[in-house]
């Protein structure tokens, strides 16, 4: 058994390159592989159990071996794995597609199914392009989108185009298409040194300002409501989603929400959009949709948008895009489960006392010396750590203090991946609430050991 850990490890570092990695620095101290899991908890090949920290990056909803959903699966693989969307359908595609368009924002009445965050993002800007040219009435000067800085849709070209992440986008600049880009509100680090309190939402200035003057050749503004994830958790302040969506109505330019983190109960609702009443013209969703099982992606749409492709087949409208695996039998099985479990379990009103939980241990983490700010919204959290409270002096990147806390968690048991100087917070909703009570606890030790000790471990 040992000697075939060892091989595992060898092979990996022989074979594999991993996403978002530097691979010089993936040592054998670093690998850990995962065998086998249990309710909230990763197991290793060694057989060590880690708490899924971060919900195998924000993506895992009841917990994993959940029965429902396992049985979906397998019940699914008993008929057909795949076969193509492409001329023909699946049962468990039709009978997602119906749930999805239920639980989602009123007024979204059709899904376009694909395979990952990225693509459904994609998918939501070709589609909002194509609307302009398609539609009755086209516009076809509108061939520009708006999105805020620090903004994460995925890494694909066009997903990258709207995104905001330098760290991430910079190298790619010169492939990308050009966009208008808008503050961020970052409240932590406001550009014009205001305070969320009293502030009169300057920033929002900025992007009412820049569709004001684009709006001929605007397409659409693109957001992640509620919460900027990948940007290190940047909530936004209140109302701010239902001033963006009367900003595209004033100006008729679209509204494209990016709800790959948030959906699925992540921000305690159903969707981010819930909480503002809000409805986007175009929707994305991901992760969270099979549960965290298998990769799938869908893109909701408002039925004129849908319309506006209706045509003779010579007038050659139809939206061309689909990929091979696009509505997989089994991912779409899973999915049908994980919204199934929703109801079955309430689980949106037992996750209301877990939010509370953890927003009341979040305080006692805000006091810490070395964190700067910690925002929560639901069950999605990012504390931003600083190397000096008083002055919001950051770490430098290159110290890996991130890095550095997770490290030192993994030592507790328990998994979790940083943002930069952002530790990040999202367990499962279905996490037990001393299991959250213990990731909380060492949360805080990390920290505490990570930025107030000079000892090195
Ligand atoms: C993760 C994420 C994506 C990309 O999803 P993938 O499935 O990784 O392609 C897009 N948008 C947001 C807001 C995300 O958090």
């Amino acid at each position: 058994m040992k000697t075939a850990i060892k091989d595992l490890k060898a092979l990996d570092q022989k074979y594999v390159w991993h996403p978002f990695t530097q691979m010089r620095d993936w040592t054998d101290e670093e690998i850990l592989v995962i065998d086998r899991a249990e309710d909230c908890y990763l197991i290793d090949t060694e057989d060590r159990r880690y708490i899924d920290g971060v919900s195998s990056l924000w993506c895992n909803v009841h917990g994993h071996q959940i029965k429902k959903i396992n049985q979906a699966v397998k019940d699914q693989l008993d008929k057909v794995a795949h076969s193509t969307f492409l001329g023909l359908s699946n049962v468990p595609a039709v009978l997602l597609a119906k749930k999805l368009i239920q639980s989602a924002p009123r007024g979204l009445a059709r899904v376009f199914y694909s395979d990952s965050g990225s693509e459904a993002m994609e998918i939501a800007l070709k589609m909002a392009y194509q609307y302009w040219q398609v539609r009755k009435n086209p516009r076809p000067k509108k061939n520009k989108f708006v999105h805020l800085e620090l903004a994460y849709h995925g890494d694909t070209i066009g997903s990258v185009s709207v995104g905001g992440i330098d760290l991430f986008h910079q190298v790619y600049k010169p492939l990308l298409f050009e966009t208008y880009s808008a503050f961020s509100p970052y409240c932590y680090r406001c550009k014009f040194g205001l305070k969320k309190e009293s502030c009169k939402r300057e920033c929002f200035q900025e992007l009412e300002h820049l569709v004001a003057k684009h709006h001929e050749e605007l397409v659409a503004i693109v957001v992640e409501p509620l919460v900027q994830g990948a940007a290190g958790m940047i909530d936004q302040p209140s109302g701010y989603l239902t001033k963006i969506r009367e900003l595209a109505d004033r100006y008729d330019v679209l509204l494209i929400c990016d709800e790959v983190a948030t959906g699925f109960g992540r921000t305690g609702t159903m969707f981010a959009c819930d909480q503002e009443s809000v409805t986007p013209d175009i929707m994305a969703v991901a992760k969270g949709i099979t549960g965290g099982y298998l990769p799938l992606a869908a893109t909701l749409v408002k039925e004129k948008i849908y319309e506006a492709f209706l045509g003779d087949y010579g007038e050659f409208k139809a939206f061309f895009h689909g990929h091979t695996y696009t509505a997989n039998p089994l991912a779409c099985a899973a999915a049908l489960a994980n919204l199934e479990i929703f109801e079955e379990d309430k689980t949106l009103e037992t996750l209301q006392p877990k939010i509370a939980l953890m927003k009341h241990r979040l305080e006692k983490i805000r006091a810490l010396k070395h964190v700067g700010d910690v925002r929560q919204v639901g069950f999605m959290a990012g504390i931003e750590l600083v190397r000096d409270k008083s002055t919001k002096k950051p770490y430098d990147l290159t110290e890996k203090r991130g890095i550095g806390v997770c490290k030192r968690a993994r030592k507790y048991g328990v998994i979790m991946r940083p943002l930069g100087n952002v530790i990040v917070l999202m367990p499962p909703l279905g996490i037990a609430e001393n299991l959250l009570e213990e990731l909380l606890n060492v949360t805080e030790k990390c920290i505490r050991e990570e930025t107030e000790s000079s000892g090195h471990c």
